[in-house]
């Protein structure tokens, strides 16, 4: 998957070993996610998962998803795993879920997963791993209540990212900022921040660049909506801008 950081490991997993795609299980580390990254390269786990989120929104992807990852018993051949950093009981982050929600709306479109919640092992969409009971490993605590309750916030945020639900512009998935020493930041999605900073009364140019009056607007603008005025754009000030 193109957004996420491809880091590949040499063994826990089966390659070619994924015989279809019905959805993608949630899981929780119960632990970071430099523990789990240096545990699936430990001979001794028997374990791995396709994907890993960050709390603070970072992605990784550990086993192609044409390979079984082994995450989740019986579910491991038909199912695609994302783990994520945390401990039991925790909800996901903003930036989790979005991750989250990127990754849902990516195998929709490569592999037609349906962008729905399920919560049938033998259903398709976005599934979690205590769903799968026994022959999924009997891990009723994973990923824990709050979390399956974004369930249907992150088949939400992926309906609108594949463009099947109209809604507020999901936050691209980078952090927008000024950055000195090398080009300014440039895209669309620059553009779109640009047009919510001056929506919202702190206008500046509409052109694309990232430069540092669009972060004097920045800081201007999360000053007003009491977030920490640092001038780069993550998801909470991504929302609060552009998600109105
Ligand atoms: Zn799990």
């Amino acid at each position: 998957m193109p957004q996420a950081v491809w880091k590949p490991i040499p063994i826990n997993f089966t390659a070619g070993g994924q015989v279809e795609v019905r959805g993608v299980v949630l899981h929780i580390m119960a632990g970071t996610l430099p523990g789990s990254d240096a545990w699936f390269r430990n001979p001794k786990a028997q374990a791995s998962s396709h994907f890993g989120t960050g709390r603070g929104g970072q992605l990784v992807q550990w086993v192609d998803t044409k390979d079984k990852a082994w995450t989740q018993g019986t579910g491991n051949r038909s199912w695609i795993s994302i783990e994520n950093e945390g401990k039991g009981g925790d909800e996901l982050t903003i930036h989790q879920l979005e991750r989250c929600a990127q990754i849902l709306a990516w195998a929709h479109a490569e592999h037609g997963v349906p962008l729905q919640v399920t919560s049938d092992p033998d259903g398709r969409g976005l599934g979690h791993h205590a769903m799968g009971g026994k022959a999924w490993g009997g891990h009723s605590m994973c990923p824990g209540s709050r979390i399956i309750l974004q369930k249907p916030e992150i088949v939400r945020r992926a309906r609108i990212i594949a463009g099947q639900e109209s809604g507020p512009v999901p936050w691209p998935g980078r952090l927008l900022r000024y950055q000195t020493g090398v080009p300014l930041m440039y895209g669309q999605d620059v553009r779109t921040w640009q047009a919510a900073l001056t929506a919202a009364k702190f206008p500046v140019k509409i052109d694309g660049y990232f430069g540092s009056k669009t972060r004097t607007a920045t800081r201007a603008f999360q000053r007003d909506e009491r977030l920490v005025d640092d001038g780069i754009v993550g998801p909470v000030t991504w929302r609060a801008g552009v998600q109105k």
